[in-house]
């Protein structure tokens, strides 16, 4: 069993400048034996830090920290049966790829027909078997990439611990390492806990997401579920692209009233807001749930606002459209068929069936 536990981890750092800096605060959660784990948010949020604890590259201020069913708050990083990716690989420059390979395993005194073995194994998995002469230097940023997985593979942990691991590679290359990471964290039936800033890595590689905001939890979920039920603007905010749009509303009845439009609230929903009424909250509404009424096969009755786009940005099979309410600029997203222009004056569909309403003071959702 590679379960991996937090409980009640506080890490803080001594800042000269600021004093002391709370990193992690109060982190709780639980990994999965063989689950793929990845920990999203912006720059700063804790997520380095959270990992670097895991591989006890950084020890916690309080709080336990469990590897399978063992306390690890002592045990050194060489104990832990983990091993990391780091985002610039840190491989060896003087040393060929077998010998980078074989680097770790013989500081653990590993016997060398075993080594041989081991190295020979990862290479077929990772497709690098004729790179094995070479030195760093003479790879591609997605070599030198696999060549860093690989020798996490050859000491065959129960957890492994990926730090940013494609952030140095462009985008095709990164589209292709995701699908690569995805089938060998099938075959190593491991657990594997990811860090990245890219909330599309994160929803495309994570069976579940720990989004991280300012050292906080934000919430803890599968993709689909932090997509359709976040917890709180933040998390609504930080994944989807383009990001949720958030309108300035009060709610009166089964109405929301922006600065400039009036929405009918679907009836099934209002028992939840009840609380809210005569109250100002914010709606937030995913730019694909804007719809362009040209594209439509029915005429609805209500939701429907006419604008002027400010900006239409074309990609391809789809249009990105730009315009406000009041004073808060909104993004929509439809078919390319729906064959929109910038300046001009359209009729938008808000489907409100796949609204959120926030709470403008605790940011939390009703
Ligand atoms: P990034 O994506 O930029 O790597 P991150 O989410 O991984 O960000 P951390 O590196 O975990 O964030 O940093 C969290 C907070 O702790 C930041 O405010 C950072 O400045 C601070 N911090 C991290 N390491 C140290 C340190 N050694 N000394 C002081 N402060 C630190």
């Amino acid at each position: 069993m590679a379960e991996v536990k937090f409980i009640n981890v506080v890490k803080e750092f001594e800042d000269e400048r600021k004093g002391k800096v709370r990193a992690v605060n109060d982190a709780n959660f639980t990994v999965k034996d063989k689950e793929f784990l990845v920990f999203v948010g912006p720059s700063g949020c804790g997520k380095t830090t959270s990992l670097r604890m895991i591989a006890g590259l950084e020890r916690q201020s309080s709080g336990d920290i469990y590897i399978g069913n063992r306390l690890v708050n002592k045990v050194h990083p060489k104990d832990r049966d983990i091993a990391m990716v780091f985002q610039d690989y840190a491989l060896y420059p003087h040393m060929t790829i077998k010998e980078n390979l074989a680097f770790g395993l013989k500081n653990l005194k590993t016997p060398k027909a075993e080594i041989e073995k081991k190295i020979n194994e990862a290479a077929a998995i990772l497709s690098i078997e004729n790179l094995l002469d070479r030195k760093p230097r003479e790879l591609s940023g997605g070599q030198k990439q696999r060549i860093a997985v690989g020798r996490a593979i050859v000491r065959n942990p129960s957890v492994f611990l990926f730090d940013e691991p494609l952030s140095n590679l462009d985008a095709k290359l990164r589209v292709q390492m995701r699908v690569e990471l995805s089938e060998l964290h099938k075959r190593l039936g491991a657990t594997v806990i990811y860090v990245t800033h890219d909330q599309v890595e994160a929803m495309t590689l994570g069976q579940r997401i720990v989004v991280m905001n300012q050292g906080e939890i934000q919430q803890i979920a599968a993709p689909e579920e932090l997509y359709e039920n976040p917890n709180n603007m933040f998390v609504a905010g930080f994944i989807g692209s383009p990001p949720m749009n958030f309108i300035k509303c009060r709610l009166d009845g089964n109405k929301l009233i922006a600065a400039d439009c009036t929405f009918t609230i679907p009836s099934e929903k209002l028992e939840k807001y009840k609380k809210y009424q005569g109250k100002e909250v914010i709606l937030g509404i995913r730019p694909e749930d804007i719809l362009s009424t040209n594209l439509l096969s029915y005429q609805p009755e209500t939701n429907i606002v006419q604008r002027t786009l400010k900006v239409v940005e074309h990609l391809g099979a789809e249009l990105l459209f730009y315009f406000s309410v009041g004073d808060d600029q909104v993004t929509g997203r439809v078919s390319a068929d729906a064959k929109l222009t910038g300046l001009t004056k359209v009729e938008l569909f808000f489907n409100l069936e796949k609204m959120h309403l926030f709470d403008p003071t605790t940011q939390v959702r009703i």
